[in-house]
């Protein structure tokens, strides 16, 4: 059922790569009738980060905040989430935050770090590089938002698997729905521990102790400062670009259609 080439990633990222300035163009272009609203903003790296918005009808709908493409050597990310956005997929009654690639310069050269080697991913705390700070720089519009969803993929899982953070003593939320959903389109991943962590059946809900880490992650910023929930996704990057496409864009649909209230039952089930 699932086209896999297990194995085939040694030491890294070794699968299919992206045209990422075309994917983007293209991305930008098409996207405009469909009412999102794109910015190119400057790095400073003679470069820049896209920017896309689109809001909902009403002022008071919820926020999700949406970000891929941080880790270079991660070309499903970015492509999924492009073609989600020109599906027209997910629901309108949400308003948009998307960050489609934030290490551009990374994904050129199918590298996980910049092409000066900093994990753009663990810089969430001090805000060093000019990719971060011209990120955040633009979330300083935002307020909140319901969820952040970060698009992340593994080349060493067997199976599709996610990170959900709450606020301490909140049990998770989307997760297991998430997992449900994208169980349908790719493998989950079995193991109980992953990257140290325990996971089950996909889901790893850690308590996260902020002041105890330096490198901040992004969804550790996100916590800190944007929102009370957030989902890291990591599809498993030695299956085909196909089935991570469908992983990713199966799990940010679901959970974008769980804060739309599609499921409200099911969102609302918290103490
Ligand atoms: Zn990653």
């Amino acid at each position: 059922m699932f086209q896999g080439d297990q194995g085939r990633n040694k030491d890294g990222y070794l699968g299919q790569t992206i045209q990422v300035d075309r994917e983007l163009t293209r991305l930008k272009n098409q996207s405009i009738p469909l009412g999102w609203m794109t910015e190119s903003l400057p790095t400073g790296h003679d470069d820049s980060l896209m920017f896309m918005h689109r809001s909902a009808v009403s002022a008071s709908a919820p926020s999700i905040l949406i970000t891929a493409g941080i880790h270079g050597d991660e070309p499903a990310t970015t492509i999924s989430l492009c073609q989600l956005i020109l599906e027209d997929a997910l629901p309108k009654n949400i308003t948009y935050a998307v960050f489609p690639c934030l290490n551009p310069r990374g994904m050129r050269i199918s590298r996980r770090e910049t092409p000066e080697g900093v994990d753009l991913n663990r810089d969430f705390l001090e805000a060093e590089t000019k990719e971060v700070r011209t990120e955040l720089k633009k979330l300083r519009e935002f307020e909140s938002f319901e969820v952040a969803i970060l698009l992340h993929e593994d080349w060493e899982a067997n199976g599709f698997y996610l990170y959900e953070l709450t606020q301490p003593n909140k049990p998770p939320r989307f997760g297991r729905s998430v997992l449900d959903a994208v169980s349908k389109v790719c493998p989950i991943e079995k193991n109980a521990l992953v990257e140290g962590h325990e996971a089950d059946r996909g889901l790893i809900h850690p308590p996260y102790h902020q002041e105890q880490r330096q490198d901040w992650p992004e969804a550790f910023y996100m916590m800190h400062n944007k929102t009370d929930h957030s989902l890291t996704l990591e599809a498993p990057s030695d299956f085909d670009m196909q089935v991570r496409m469908k992983a990713l864009m199966r799990a940010v649909l679901t959970t974008a259609e769980l804060v739309s209230g599609k499921e409200i039952s099911i969102v609302r089930t918290d103490p």
